[in-house]
């Protein structure tokens, strides 16, 4: 038996990773360079900075980043740059505009709106977040330069598969999403996600913003949350999260021997289109999105009743499909589909969902 044989792991984040990354860790976590933990290694020294820069030269080249933007290594999370984005860019703007498509855009915009008066363009709620509203550009405020907007949100289902049309600099959250698509950086002006879902585990948040935005921040910014500083220091302003780092540097390793971003986007969809197939064909389950801005990356789905799907996550445990209960703001069921869920989690789950169906309906 290897590691974790036949379960699988659906949660939305922390999640999964690749089980040769876990065999990785175990190997090196008593002794990753001369008989110490990476742990316990200097973030000075020159193990730990080597593992920083190749962490930094993988991104740039996976995500393909010009030289114009500087990538750094953060902490606290997405929901700390929701704060540290509000201080760096948005609190010398009079106003910045935001397309709410789900409860992670809505989060965002209420964090920003301490900072900035913020202008909705467009709100997913008027169509129970099934679809991505009409919007153009007379919708945006014109004060603005910034548009906001969450590429995929995590708990709605609802994904931006081609970026948000506007002459505005797009910042995107890409949490849930990163490593899985390709970022066109003349449009983006500032794209972040923090670890847990498809870069590792919670700790580090990757910031990829653009040179000429730095400087600008309300001088109340903890230094600690100022993007110049960080990018002056190398993201070395204070002790990094080391231990988050080296797992993402495993991570992009992982990612880069698996064929790079082409491939993590071909498996993306063929991963999604299994569990949507299903799903559409079948008159038991159910998912409301618009088949147009689908989530590849989080599958909400109902059943015909609360208890059924109580019973349905309960009976998928047993069999080792772990974490399938829907968040609680949406209620449901959910399965998260990351980069390293493997295809064979995927097909397990649609045979499982089948069996259930035939045995329930
Ligand atoms: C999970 C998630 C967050 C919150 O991330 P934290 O690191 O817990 O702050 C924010 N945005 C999206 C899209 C997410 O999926």
């Amino acid at each position: 038996m290897t590691l974790h044989e036949g379960i699988y792991n659906f949660s939305s984040g922390p999640a999964c990773l690749p089980l040769s990354v876990l065999e990785d860790i175990k190997k090196d976590i008593p002794d990753w360079h001369s008989g110490m933990s990476v742990m316990e290694v200097s973030h000075r020294s020159e193990s730990f900075l080597s593992l920083k820069n190749r962490v930094e030269t993988s991104i740039k080249q996976l995500l393909n980043i010009p030289d114009d933007f500087c990538i750094l290594l953060m902490h606290g999370g997405a929901r700390m740059q929701f704060s540290a984005i509000g201080l760096n860019l948005f609190y010398q703007e009079s106003v910045v505009n935001f397309l709410i498509t789900g409860h992670w855009s809505h989060d965002a915009f209420q964090e920003a709106s301490k900072y900035v008066s913020c202008h909705v363009a467009a709100h997913a709620e008027q169509n129970g977040y099934t679809m991505i509203p009409p919007y153009s550009d007379s919708d945006m405020s014109e004060q603005s330069k910034f548009l906001y907007y969450t590429d995929n949100e995590t708990i709605h289902g609802i994904e931006f598969l081609a970026p948000p049309r506007t002459r505005l600099g797009l910042i995107a959250d890409m949490t849930s999403s990163i490593l899985t698509k390709k970022i066109d950086f003349e449009q983006h002006d500032l794209i972040y996600a923090s670890a847990q879902k498809n870069l590792g585990i919670a700790g580090v948040t990757l910031v990829i913003v653009r040179k000429s935005l730095l400087g600008q921040a309300h001088p109340l910014t903890p230094s600690v949350l100022n993007y110049k500083i960080t990018a002056e220091k190398g993201s070395l302003y204070n002790t990094p999260p080391v231990f988050a780092i080296y797992v993402l540097d495993l991570i992009l390793e992982w990612v880069k021997t698996n064929g790079g971003l082409p491939a993590c986007s071909d498996m993306a969809n063929r991963r999604s289109n299994m569990l949507y197939n299903m799903i559409d064909n079948s008159h038991f389950y159910q998912n409301k999105v618009s088949v147009e801005v689908r989530s590849r990356m989080n599958v909400p789905f109902s059943l015909p009743s609360p208890a059924l799907e109580s019973k349905f996550v309960l009976e998928a445990e047993q069999q080792g499909l772990m974490f399938l209960k829907g968040h609680r703001a949406v209620g449901g069921c959910r399965a998260s589909l990351y980069n390293a869920m493997p295809e064979a989690g995927v097909a397990k789950l649609v045979t499982f969902m089948q069996q259930f169906e035939s045995q329930n309906k």
